[in-house]
């Protein structure tokens, strides 16, 4: 039998937290280029929360959709400011988005990728090329939607989604910040790329990890 659409989103959010970890130094000082320096310890302590938050979660009665509002809860309890609101409210509509789903095939993750972004977005009244995570999620979640209808197997799909969100990142490196600590900078925020959206980058590389993985 194949591993549940909740064991392989609760395992998603084990490897975003691993992630964070690996990359929690670099993170922090990139944000240190142009922000407070505090963005690889939030993140980490974000995504540490979520875990612990899931840990309290019954996998085998658990649906999709409370693994994300579980995660949402827990983010948002653990950083109540900046990335806290925008991750909360990305992963409550990623627990809509996914209500009535039981399988994470493709077009369910082209979905939770969508409602992540679109929460965001709406979350932060940012636009794409502000030079924040938006830079990101967005053309990751746009990638998501053209390999669903392109019909794109699943390496190739999360492929695609990977490299449209590490693209993102390095692009935030040529815009000039127009929100957020960064935006006081203006054009000094050129030349660094913005923590935020390198920190999702690594998400999208850790969600694409899950989810390959899981067993047809
Ligand atoms: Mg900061």
């Amino acid at each position: 039998m194949s591993e549940t659409a909740t064991r392989v989103l609760a395992r998603m959010f084990e490897r975003m937290s691993e992630v964070i970890e690996t990359e929690k130094d670099h993170l922090s000082e990139l944000d240190g280029a142009i922000g407070d320096g505090d963005h690889g310890i939030t993140m980490s302590i974000g995504f540490k929360a979520v875990n612990a938050a899931l840990s309290t979660l019954d996998l085998d009665t658990a649906s999709p959709s409370d693994v994300l509002s579980t995660a949402a809860s827990g983010f948002l309890n653990a950083v109540g400011a900046s990335t806290g609101p925008l991750y909360a409210t990305g992963f409550r509509r990623a627990a809509q988005a996914l209500a009535d789903r039981d399988q994470l095939d493709l077009a369910a993750c082209r979905d939770m990728l969508g409602a992540i972004s679109e929460g965001i977005r709406d979350r932060g009244k940012a636009q794409r090329g502000d030079k924040t995570m938006l830079d990101v999620w967005l053309p990751a979640a746009e990638a998501a939607t053209a390999g669903v209808a392109s019909n794109l197997s699943k390496p190739d799909f999360w492929k695609a989604v990977e490299n449209a969100a590490e693209n993102g990142a390095a692009a935030t490196a040529t815009m000039i910040a127009t929100k957020g600590r960064a935006a006081r900078l203006r054009e000094r925020s050129l030349g660094h790329a913005d923590p935020g959206a390198v920190s999702a980058a690594a998400l999208i590389k850790a969600i694409a990890g899950a989810s390959c993985t899981q067993a047809e």
